[in-house]
C-alpha cells in the first residue's frame, strides 16, 4: 500500500491556549500551519519513501526548509531566526506531522539539540560562525553527547579534550549520533577536567576534521534520518571551538532539555493525530461482513477510547507549553508530559495498525512507518525510566 502523496492541512485545536498566549497577536498559527503543511506537501511528500530507502534526507531539504521559517523559528533575528514562543513551535511540528515520519524531524531539525547550547553559553565569534549558515541551511548541525558506554548517565561520559597550545585534542566514541554523517557541524561533549558533571565541557566541531571516524548506523525506525557511531582519533579542534568555558557543557546540555523534551511530546502528539485520522478514515472505508467497520461497537469504542487519550496528551501539552511561556521552568511537568506522550503514541500506533488490518502492516503507510517510530520517543531525549526518576527528584520524593 503506497502512503499518501497528498495530506491535509491540519486543524489546530479550538482551545482557549490558542487565544490566551504570549504569541497572541504578534503570531499567526494558521500562518505557520499553511506555509509547513505547503513544505510538506511540495517537498517531502513525493520523495519521502526514495530517502526512507537512502537512509538520508537530500542536503537541499535544508534551505528549503528555512526558506518557509522553520529551521529558524523560536531563534533570534539576528542570526537570521524569528522569535517564537512554544505555542508557534507546536503549530509547526503538528504540521510538519503530517509526513508521518519522525525521521524527517529528527534529521531536518538536528540543529535544535545542537545549536542552542552554543547559543546559550558561545561567544559572539562562534555563534556568528555558526548559526547563520545552520539558521539558513546552508550548513547542517549535530549534537553528540550519547557514548556506545551508555547515554542517560551523561555525567559520566569518557571522551576526551586535552588542550595542547591552541588546540584540544578529541579521543573517544559517540554512539546514536543523528546528522551524524553529515553534518559540518558537530556539537561535542567531552570530559577536559574530573569525573563527574563538572568536568564536562561542549566544543564545536568541524564533520570533516582529519581523525574523525563516522560509521553509518541501520535502525528499526527514523530511517530517512542518518545516524552514526563518530570515532575521535586525535581531533584537533582550535581552542576558540570551546563552547563558553572548560566545565560549561552539562550546563549548556541541561539548559536545552526542556526543550527538546517538549519538541519529542509535541512529535509524539502530532504523530497520534496523524494515525487517528488515518485509523478514522479507514475504518469509514473499509466494509467487513457487509457493513462499515466504523458501524462495529467495538471499533467506535476503541476509536473513542484512542480520542480520549490523545486529547489528555493535548490538555497536558498545552498547559505545560503555557507555563514554558510564561517564562517558568516546570521540569517535572516536561517529564511527565514526554513520557505520557509518548507512552500515548505507543498505544495509538499499535491499534491504528491494529485497525488497518494487513494494511497498516505494508511499508509505505503512514501507521506502519510512526509504529517502528514509537519506541525511539521513549528512548531518546532522556528514556523514560530516567524521566520517571528525574521527576520524583523534583517532585521531593
Ligand atoms: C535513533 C536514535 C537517535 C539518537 N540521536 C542522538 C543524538 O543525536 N545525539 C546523542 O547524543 N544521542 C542520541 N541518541 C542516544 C539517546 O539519547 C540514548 O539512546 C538515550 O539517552 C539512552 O541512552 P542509552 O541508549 O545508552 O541507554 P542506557 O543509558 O544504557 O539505558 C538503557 C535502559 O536502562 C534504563 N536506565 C538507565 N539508567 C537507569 C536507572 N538509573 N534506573 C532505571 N532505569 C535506567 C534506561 O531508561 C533505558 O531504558 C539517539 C538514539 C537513537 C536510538
Amino acid at each position: 500500500m503506497a502512503g499518501p502523496v497528498r495530506v491535509a492541512p491540519p486543524a489546530l485545536p479550538r482551545s482557549p491556549f490558542w487565544q490566551a498566549t504570549s504569541d497572541n497577536g504578534a503570531v499567526d498559527f494558521s500562518a505557520i500551519v499553511a506555509s509547513v503543511h505547503g513544505f510538506v506537501q511540495r517537498d517531502v511528500m513525493p520523495y519521502l519513501e526514495d530517502w526512507e530507502q537512502r537512509g538520508e534526507l537530500p542536503d537541499d531539504l535544508y534551505p528549503k526548509a528555512a526558506r518557509v521559517g522553520l529551521l529558524g523559528l523560536g531563534y533570534p533575528e539576528r542570526w537570521g531566526g524569528t522569535p517564537a514562543g512554544a505555542f508557534a513551535r507546536i503549530a509547526a511540528t503538528r504540521a510538519l506531522c503530517e509526513a508521518g515520519s519522525g525521521g524527517l524531524f529528527a534529521s531536518l531539525l538536528s540543529h535544535s539539540i545542537a545549536l542552542p547550547p552554543v547559543l546559550a553559553l558561545g561567544d559572539e565569534q562562534l555563534c556568528g560562525r555558526i548559526a547563520p549558515d545552520v539558521l539558513a541551511g546552508r550548513r547542517r548541525m549535530a549534537l553528540a553527547v550519547t557514548e556506545p558506554g551508555g547515554g542517560s548517565d551523561v555525567a559520566n561520559l569518557q571522551t576526551r579534550a586535552v588542550r595542547d597550545a591552541d588546540h584540544y585534542v578529541l579521543d573517544g566514541d559517540k554512539a546514536f549520533i543523528t546528522t551524524g554523517m553529515n553534518a559540518e557541524w558537530l556539537t561535542v561533549a567531552a570530559r577536559t577536567g574530573e569525573p563527574g558533571a563538572g568536568g564536562v565541557s561542549l566544543l564545536v566541531v568541524e564533520g570533516d576534521r582529519p581523525g574523525l571516524g563516522k560509521t553509518r548506523l541501520d535502525k528499526m525506525g527514523w530511517r530517512c534520518s542518518d545516524t552514526a557511531l563518530l570515532h575521535f582519533d586525535g581531533v584537533r579542534v582550535p581552542a576558540d571551538h570551546l563552547v563558553g568555558g572548560e566545565g560549561l557543557g552539562f550546563l549548556g546540555l541541561m539548559h536545552n532539555f526542556n526543550h527538546e523534551r517538549l519538541g519529542l511530546a509535541t512529535v509524539a502528539w502530532g504523530m497520534a493525530e496523524v494515525c487517528f485520522a488515518d485509523a478514522v478514515a479507514w475504518a469509514r472505508d473499509r466494509h467487513t461482513f457487509g457493513k462499515p467497520l466504523v458501524s462495529r461497537q467495538v471499533i467506535r469504542h476503541k476509536l473513542v477510547d484512542l480520542r480520549t487519550r490523545i486529547d489528555a496528551v493535548r490538555c497536558t501539552l498545552e498547559q505545560v507549553a503555557w507555563r514554558i511561556d510564561q517564562g517558568d521552568e516546570p521540569v517535572a511537568e516536561v517529564c511527565m508530559l514526554k513520557n505520557l506522550a509518548t507512552a500515548t503514541l505507543e498505544h495509538v500506533a499499535g491499534e491504528t495498525v491494529q485497525i488497518l488490518g494487513g494494511a497498516g502492516y505494508i511499508r509505505g503507510c503512514r501507521a506502519e512507518r510512526i509504529f517502528r517510530e514509537t519506541k525511539v520517543l521513549s528512548i531518546g531525549g532522556g528514556a523514560s525510566e530516567v524521566l520517571a526518576d528525574l521527576a520524583a527528584r523534583q517532585m521531593g520524593l
